[in-house]
């Protein structure tokens, strides 16, 4: 019997398939996936690996070596001079093509303009997962029957069926095979081996940042803390190595002590792979952090304003917007986005939100409520620079305003500006 290799699209039946074959839902289908990968957790999954469930849905592959290659297997090591099964794409992704080694493409992390690009299913899926409440904390959920959208992604794929290549999703594991997440099991692998890898790194974080602890207390409950919050996004951060995020929160929360070290060492300290465009993902690492780090100020501030405006039902609106505020103009290239100064420029956009909504705050309890004291200097600059940030363009044009505020340019729009001036 001709054995069909499993493709992009039948993976999706397969998973219907099987979720259906037990007769249970997505819900505890994922659930099963929780529980076998928690039983993985305790063990060396490597052993497993030659059972005959993963080769019957060829769901794991031994990276080749020279050797083997000149025994005419196929290149798999992902993006192997331009030509592999397994590819590495710009987003993070893996993605295999089991039938043939296939050229690299234009989105691949060494991209070959001249080839089609692959099509990246978790992508797609983290795209909706985003346009829904983000529900996903790491980016191997999305490998969970619950993220599974068939109808949906069948569609995108449709869409993009003349422009890309199909690939699957699939896993390089620590220990040099390609592992294919077809079937419960594999799945249940790959996150096995990213949460291993996750309590390693916070380990890591620990013992690397013991000695400074003695002088700052929890410095590595905040590096741990930055680091989980790169894993929720890590789509942001080209879902980077993970030993490549505990180095950049490590870099982070040494900057903010003042005692920046040099990113190699860091680097080179976690094990960390090469990777080209880490001062790149450094920068995201920064932003995304602030703008966390904004609704986290935000939560501790709004209980100490009067009660007058924080039990006004506007008052969250008004801290979202205060929120998104301050990402966005730290995110400007006024030379605000160091950590130092952070609370007077939220204070600022914590007073201009809830104006905004028509709630009077002022600016001197703000600033007390976060733990700043006032300066009138450096008040006066912030204050400069915020209200010119947020309305120096034409608001009625495509002007800054209308990115943090969702109305349209009638005359209320008109009216609140005027008393914003
Ligand atoms: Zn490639
Ligand atoms: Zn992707």
């Amino acid at each position: 019997m001709t054995k069909h290799p499993l493709r992009a699209r039948d993976l999706l039946d397969e998973w219907h398939k099987s979720t259906h074959y037990n007769r249970s839902s997505q819900i505890s289908a994922t659930l099963r996936i929780q529980s076998m990968a928690d039983t993985f957790l305790q063990q060396d999954m490597v052993p497993l690996y030659d059972l005959d469930v993963y080769k019957k849905y060829y769901s794991i592959f031994q990276i080749v070596d020279d050797d083997e290659l000149h025994h005419g297997e196929q290149e798999n090591r992902f993006c192997h001079n331009g030509h592999s099964k397994c590819h590495k794409l710009s987003c993070g992704h893996y993605v295999y093509s089991e039938k043939q080694a296939q050229p690299c493409g234009m989105t691949c992390n060494l991209s070959n303009a001249n080839k089609k690009p692959f099509f990246c299913l978790l992508c797609v899926r983290e795209i909706l997962d985003n346009q829904q409440e983000r529900l996903s904390r790491r980016w191997h959920d999305v490998l969970l029957p619950n993220f599974v959208h068939p109808s949906t992604e069948t569609a995108c794929w449709a869409e993009q069926a003349n422009s890309m290549r199909e690939v699957e999703p699939a896993y390089v594991d620590p220990h040099g095979y390609v592992l294919l997440p077809r079937i419960h099991c594999t799945i249940a692998m790959v996150r096995a081996h990213e949460l291993r890898i996750e309590s390693e790194g916070k380990q890591a974080h620990t013992t690397t940042l013991a000695p400074i602890e003695a002088k700052v207390a929890n410095v590595s409950t905040i590096a741990i803390e930055y680091f989980e919050h790169f894993l929720a996004y890590h789509d942001f951060l080209d879902h980077a190595d993970m030993r490549i995020l505990v180095s950049i929160a490590t870099i982070l929360i040494m900057r903010q002590q003042l005692e920046p070290l040099p990113h190699h060492a860091v680097l080179t300290n976690f094990n960390a792979p090469p990777c080209a465009n880490f001062e790149e993902l450094v920068e995201i690492a920064v932003r995304k952090i602030n703008y966390w780090a904004s609704g986290l100020v935000i939560r501790d501030v709004l209980p100490r304003l009067p009660p007058a405006v924080r039990g006004d039902a506007a008052a969250v609106v008004a801290a979202d917007l205060a929120s998104r505020t301050w990402h966005r103009s730290i995110e400007g290239s006024f030379g605000m986005q160091h950590w130092i100064g952070r609370k007077r420029n939220l204070a600022w956009c914590i007073v201009w939100a809830f104006k905004w909504h028509g709630l009077e705050v002022e600016y001197e309890d703000v600033l007390e409520a976060t733990g700043e004291k006032r300066d009138f200097l450096q008040d006066d600059f912030v204050h400069t620079v915020m209200s010119r940030f947020v309305l120096e363009k034409d608001w009625r044009g495509t002007g800054h305003i209308r990115r943090f505020v969702k109305f349209g340019n009638g005359p209320e729009t008109i009216k609140r500006l005027e008393a914003l001036k």
